[in-house]
């Protein structure tokens, strides 16, 4: 799915610089779940960032689907990113003043594509946040506002989904269903998911990225 060949990242300013990622060479398959772990600071949503085109490296490439994503222009990167590309930010991201289900649509809206009332309710109770379908997200506990987000991505069945320390917020058990309904959807699309908890990834990964 994806190729990195000597990947540096630095973030300047007048006073400051900052070496996120230093000649990062990887590939990255077209399924399973793989999970980056490393300690806090050492790039984890850096590489995230890249790899969903909102940010672009200081140095190397960056192949995605066997294109060069240096050479195309912004409107490809944002083609990419809207219809192959599901991202689970740390933030959510999510309208809080719309309701679950308006949240959730609207990620088919913007794909151009027709609203499917019956697949996103069974989205929903998958996640187990049917009966909070109609509540606005800004009343939402932030476990519950996770599985919005979640269930925003999977809806678009795009080719990759990035999460970003995605069961961080949830309790234990809600962890369990989230992890066991993106193990499912990876055996036919790559996950990449972020994390500082190295249990869930022996538990749950096909491969481990040390940053
Ligand atoms: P992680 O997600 O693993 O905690 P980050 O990718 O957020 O790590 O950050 C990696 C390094 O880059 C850190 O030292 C952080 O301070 C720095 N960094 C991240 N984002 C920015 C930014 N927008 N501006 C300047 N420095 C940044
Ligand atoms: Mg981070």
């Amino acid at each position: 799915m994806y190729l990195l060949k000597n990947i540096k990242k630095v973030y300047a300013d007048d006073k400051n610089k900052e070496t996120a990622l230093n000649n990062i060479s990887i590939s990255f398959p077209n399924s399973g779940m793989v999970f980056v772990v490393g300690k806090s600071g050492s790039g984890k949503t850096t590489l995230l960032n890249l790899l969903s085109f909102f940010d672009t490296p200081t140095e190397g490439t960056i192949e995605f689907l066997g294109v060069n994503i240096n050479s195309v222009n912004d409107d490809k990167r944002s083609f990419f990113r809207k219809n192959y590309i599901g991202f689970v930010s740390q933030e959510f991201n999510l309208f809080n003043s719309l309701s679950v289900y308006e949240n959730v649509a609207f990620s088919l809206e913007v794909q151009g594509k027709k609203i499917n009332k019956t697949k996103i309710e069974s989205l929903l109770e998958r996640l187990g946040i049917l009966e909070y379908k109609n509540k606005k997200v800004i009343n939402l506990s932030g476990g519950q506002k996770q599985r919005v987000a979640i269930a925003r991505a999977l809806i678009k069945n795009p080719k990759v989904i990035l999460c970003d320390e995605p069961t961080g917020a949830l309790d234990s058990t809600t962890s369990v269903q989230v992890m066991e309904l993106l193990k499912e959807v990876a055996k036919d699309r790559l996950v990449i998911m972020v994390t500082h908890n190295p249990e869930l990834a022996k538990k749950y990964s096909t491969r481990i990225v040390n940053l």
